[in-house]
C-alpha cells in the first residue's frame, strides 16, 4: 500500500508530499512539531501532545491550522490510511509560504503535515536494552521549551554521538548542569533509589513521556525530584535512562567509555520501563 500523507487539506501518496520552496519551515525553521506514538491503534497520550503542539504555536504566534477537533480527525485518518496499528504519528505545523522575508507575512496560513509510519514497539514482557551515552556541549537557544523544527545542535550532536556508537547525546551546559539528551530527557537514579530530572523551564523541552513517568513514578512510590544536577552527579548514578516518545525508556549503560552503576541495567530503570511500556498498551 503506498504511504499517504496528509498536506494541507490533501492526502497525498508520499512521493508527491512535498512543501512549497518559499514555505517558512524550509527558509527559516519557522516551525513546530510533534511526535506520537501509536500502539494498538491508538494515539497514545494524545492530549498532552495536542496540548504542546497548541503551546509551541501560541509561543511563536502562528495560528493553529485547524480546530482541535479537526486536527484529532486528521490524525485519526492519516493513521487508518496508512494502516499504522503500532508505529508513530509526526505532525508539523510552519508559518506557512510567504515571499522570503524574516519578518512575519501580513496574513500567514499556516502550513499543516502529518504523517504516519509503522514501527514494531516491544511487547508486553519484553525488558529494556541498554546503550552508551556521549556527553555534548548544549549549544542551543534558550528557549528549548518550544518544539521547534530548528533542531542544529541536536542534529550535530546526535551524529558525533552516532560515530562513537552512542545511542544519545547529553547536553551540558557550561555551568556543568545537565539539561536533557539530544531527543530525549535525562533521568538518574541516586543511592537511595530515588530520581532525579532537570525541571521544566526554557532549558529542556517538557517530554510528554517525562511527565507520564513522573506519575507513574510517584504512584509506584517512587520519588521524583525535579531539580538540575551536573556532570559529576550524573557519572556518578547508580543508573541512568532517558525518555521519549519513541526511544521509550532507554536505560545508559555508559558515557564516554565510563561505565555507568554496575554496567547493566538497574532495577529502578527496568521497573519504569514496565510501567510505561503497560501505560503504552493502556493495561
Ligand atoms: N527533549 C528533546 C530535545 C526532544 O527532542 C524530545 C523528543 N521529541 C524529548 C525531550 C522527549 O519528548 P517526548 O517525551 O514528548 O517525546
Amino acid at each position: 500500500m503506498p504511504r499517504s500523507v496528509y498536506v494541507n487539506g490533501s492526502y497525498l501518496p508520499a512521493q508527491y508530499a512535498s512543501v512549497h520552496y518559499e514555505d517558512r519551515g524550509y527558509q527559516f525553521a519557522d516551525g513546530v512539531y510533534e511526535v506520537i506514538l501509536v500502539r494498538q491503534s491508538a494515539i497514545v497520550d494524545k492530549s498532552p501532545h495536542l496540548d504542546r503542539l497548541e503551546r509551541s504555536l501560541k509561543e511563536l504566534s502562528i495560528s493553529m491550522p485547524m480546530g482541535r477537533m479537526s486536527l484529532e480527525a486528521v490524525i485519526n485518518e492519516t493513521r487508518r490510511r496508512n494502516n499504522v496499528d503500532e508505529g508513530f504519528i509526526y505532525i508539523q505545523v510552519t508559518r506557512g509560504v510567504a515571499p522570503r522575508d524574516h519578518t512575519f507575512p501580513s496574513v500567514p496560513i499556516p502550513s499543516l503535515i502529518i504523517s504516519a509510519k509503522r514501527r514494531a514497539w516491544p511487547s508486553i514482557d519484553s525488558k529494556p536494552k541498554g546503550g552508551s551515552a556521549m556527553l555534548a556541549r548544549d549549544e542551543r537557544w534558550a528557549r528549548c521549551d518550544i518544539k521547534s523544527v530548528g533542531l542544529l545542535p541536536n542534529v550535530l550532536a546526535k551524529e558525533r554521538a552516532k560515530k562513537s556508537g552512542a545511542v544519545e547525546a547529553i547536553m551540558v551546559r557550561d555551568d556543568g548542569r545537565v539539561t536533557e539528551g539530544g531527543s530525549s530527557n535525562v533521568w538518574i537514579v541516586d543511592d537511595d533509589g530515588v530520581l532525579h530530572t532537570h525541571p521544566l523551564g526554557p532549558e529542556i523541552l517538557g517530554g510528554v513521556t517525562r511527565g507520564v513517568i513522573k506519575e507513574l513514578a510517584e504512584k509506584a512510590q517512587i520519588s521524583v525530584i525535579e531539580e538540575a544536577f551536573d556532570r559529576k552527579a550524573l557519572l556518578e548514578a547508580r543508573e541512568i535512562f532517558v525518555t521519549s516518545a519513541t526511544s521509550f525508556v532507554k536505560p545508559i549503560l555508559a558515557i564516554d567509555g565510563a561505565q555507568i552503576g554496575d554496567g547493566v541495567v538497574g532495577p529502578v530503570t527496568s521497573r519504569i520501563f514496565s510501567l510505561y511500556n503497560a501505560h503504552t498498551l493502556a493495561i
